[in-house]
């Protein structure tokens, strides 16, 4: 199985959509995110498997311009809450809260000015959905011009599963040539969460 562990998400990163690379990429920037931004990703890294013990650790080494002091006491309970370690009753039973779920992501929070949660395809202008697109290896024009086309259109979720099949490419054609995933596996993703799920099934 995949080494899920807080040393390791840099690598999975590449597996992970936009909108989770585009956190990722902040918060290693930054070395910070904002409320919004830490929930959204908490909740997708307990998503791919990694556990809390894993996911405190992650994020007190990529906010590494703060005392330990300074961590405990501002976001070590909000990453125990999302996981159900602590809160109220039902958040506990329940094991936190779920993972958001594009839909979610696309009409839930808007993201504000230095928050770098949402989803991109939506929340970024033109411009700089295809600088991040660039940044993260898509150069593509015909892919690009999709995306742009997807946008405009407001058709996020296409935009999305457009990347991924280029992305994905000889994956996806070895998978069907083979009969290793099945057409309703390669449906439509509307989850970050099943967009690394599948990525990780193609490239393993
Ligand atoms: Fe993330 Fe969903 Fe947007 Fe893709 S469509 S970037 S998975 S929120």
């Amino acid at each position: 199985g995949a080494d899920i562990s807080a040393r390791n998400v840099d690598k999975l990163s590449a597996s992970f959509p936009l909108c989770m690379q585009n956190l990722h990429r902040s918060l290693r920037r930054d070395a910070h995110l904002k409320h919004y931004g830490r929930l959204q990703y908490t909740l997708f890294l307990k998503g791919i498997g990694l556990n809390l013990e894993e996911c405190l650790i992650f994020w007190r080494t990529s906010f590494s311009k703060l005392t330990d002091d300074q961590f405990n006491k501002d976001y070590r309970y909000n990453v125990r809450h999302a996981y159900g370690d602590v809160g109220g009753d039902s958040n506990r039973r329940g094991g936190g809260y779920s993972p958001f779920s594009c839909q979610k992501i696309l009409t839930e929070h808007p993201p504000g000015p230095g928050e770098a949660h949402g989803c991109p395809y939506r929340h970024f202008n033109q411009e700089n959905l295809t600088a991040l697109l660039q940044a993260v290896g898509i150069s593509d024009r015909s892919v690009l011009e999709g995306v742009k086309q997807d946008k405009e259109a407001q058709k996020f979720h296409l935009a999305c599963n457009r990347v991924f099949e280029h992305v994905h490419k000889s994956e996806i054609k070895r998978a069907k040539d083979e009969n290793i995933m099945t057409a309703a596996q390669l449906d439509t993703i509307v989850h970050p969460n099943e967009y690394f799920k599948r990525s990780y099934l193609l490239k393993n």
